[in-house]
């Protein structure tokens, strides 16, 4: 029989995601096709990447997952991972203000508060900052807009001390961002229609979170890690997928449109063809790979910002001065250098680190700050090891560092995002039928959303080649 091919190119877990629910959907209904997947490097995973080292598992990229974002929570178990999925450990969490660390008040959510008298008693602020948050109770709605920095939006509604102190280094930890350039519609447009609805931005999230139980125990869990790293994930993905669909160490340089099918010219120096593809690759390989297109020139008004992280491993005995909690954010106003600290024993108490061994793991790399990435590895580590000993007091070199370097690897979804992706989705189905993007660079950059795009994408190509 003759098989229509359908082509993933980046094996990232958008890419996973979609080579597994196509083949899922291709066996279930017998259909007559087949998947091949591309992968410029030597493993698939992307950004998933776990160090598994003298019984700790260290996360190289991300570390959880949202329970809340069901998709991921739902492919781990297809996978037969229900068993490792594991919750994070509630302890209280800081932010850095003016060189202090300062418990985050409870009830925010990403630093909107939902309950006033934590914020009324917050360090945090200072009165006349908390005089000026109050704004938000009394001021009106902004006017419609179809998108605006998210710096802009909240600096209105709050004033500028709560948006830098609390909102700032929240949003900077996903998006690794300038809040002052970050889309509001392409990261949280709920925020958008709150004010919409209810003009106060606390008012609306008191009427529309869910009720707290009031029980004393502790605050529930909002995300899942697996057992043994969530590389793990990517392991049991590749497991799955069928012998011969993965080629690895095989970039696609350029796709070109052909009278019934694309032609893949690969790195290799071969061509595959194909019925449909899933371009699972950051913007600027989709945009190079594309390139006769002017429509994906959009895609250079795109940026990436460059981090780093490293784990540093001890004895628990070498930290002196403990803090009971999980971990910090820095807010800008500070002479530090890392933007947050996990202290990841703490966070992942059953999986993170052996038994009586501690470890914490720094983010460093920020808009102005991206040069800190290039630094050496004995830099960063002292770097590090400066700015946690202004807090902690650690007597003892780290055991072992574990460093990543992520380059441009954090697509920056700027004002205009969202606009500029619908236009370019509605240019390739003209020009492109049966091409799909998915993944990070695009429609959410979190792992659940990651994998919402890979399987919206299996479902266009089924409709697509139907
Ligand atoms: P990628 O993982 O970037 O995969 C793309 C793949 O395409 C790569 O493997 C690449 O080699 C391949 N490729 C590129 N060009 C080509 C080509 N021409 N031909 C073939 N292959 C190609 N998210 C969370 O939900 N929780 C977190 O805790 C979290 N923390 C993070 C921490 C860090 C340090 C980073 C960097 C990200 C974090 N994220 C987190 C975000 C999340 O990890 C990523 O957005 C997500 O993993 C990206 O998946 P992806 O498949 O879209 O892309």
């Amino acid at each position: 029989m003759n098989r229509k091919q359908i082509a993933i190119i980046g094996g990232g877990i958008a890419g996973l995601t979609a080579a597994y629910y196509l083949q899922k959907e291709i066996e279930e209904k017998q259909l007559p096709y087949q998947v091949k997947l591309f992968e410029a490097s030597n493993q698939v995973g992307g950004k998933i990447r776990t160090e598994r080292k003298n019984g700790y598992v260290i996360e190289r990229g991300p570390d959880s997952f949202l329970i809340r974002k069901e998709s991921a929570t739902r492919l781990a178990k297809e996978v037969g991972l229900e068993q490792d999925l594991v919750k994070n450990g509630t302890g209280q969490s800081y932010i850095l203000v003016n060189n202090k660390l300062h418990k985050m008040p409870s009830g925010s959510f990403m630093g909107i508060p939902t309950e006033v008298r934590p914020f009324l008693f917050s360090s945090i602020f200072s009165v006349k900052g908390k005089l000026r948050a109050a704004g938000d109770f009394v001021l009106p709605k902004g006017p419609e807009a179809t998108d605006q920095s998210l710096g802009k939006f909240f600096r209105r509604r709050f004033g500028d001390e709560l948006v830098e102190n609390l909102v700032e280094p929240l949003l900077s930890g996903i998006y690794a961002g300038d809040i002052d350039d970050l889309s509001l519609m392409a990261t949280f447009p709920n925020f958008y229609q709150l004010e919409r609805e209810h003009t106060s931005l606390v008012k609306g999230l008191q009427k529309t979170m869910p009720k707290k139980k009031k029980t004393k125990g502790p605050k529930p869990s909002m995300f899942y890690t697996l057992r043994n790293g969530l590389q793990s994930l990517v392991e049991a993905l590749e497991e799955k997928i069928n012998a011969g669909v993965i080629e690895k160490n095989v970039a696609v340089d350029h796709i070109e449109k052909k009278e019934n099918s694309y032609h893949l010219l690969l790195g290799n120096g071969e061509v595959f063809k194909a019925h449909s593809i899933v371009l699972a690759t950051p913007f600027f390989a989709t945009q190079r790979m594309l390139s006769q297109y002017s429509f994906v020139d959009d895609f250079k008004k795109m940026g990436a910002t460059s981090v780093a992280n490293v784990a540093l491993a001890f004895d628990q005995t070498a930290i002196k001065n403990d803090i009971d909690g999980t971990g910090f954010v820095v807010s800008r106003n500070n002479d530090y250098r890392i933007t947050a600290c996990t202290w990841t024993h703490k966070k992942w108490p059953e999986t993170a680190a052996p038994e009586g061994k501690a470890l914490l793991r720094c983010y460093l790399g920020r808009p102005l700050d991206e040069g800190v990435v290039d630094l050496s590895d004995e830099e960063i580590v002292a770097i590090a090891m400066k700015d946690l000993n202004k807090i902690m007091n650690i007597t003892d070199q780290p055991e072992f560092a574990v460093i990543t370097r992520w380059k441009d690897s954090m697509p920056q979804y700027s004002v205009g995002h969202k606009e500029r992706i619908d236009l370019i989705t509605d240019e390739m189905a003209r020009h492109l039928p049966g091409v799909y993007l998915a993944g990070s660079s695009y429609r959410g950059i979190g792992i659940p959303d990651c994998i919402d795009q890979g399987e919206a994408a299996v479902q266009k190509v089924l409709t697509y080649l139907k």
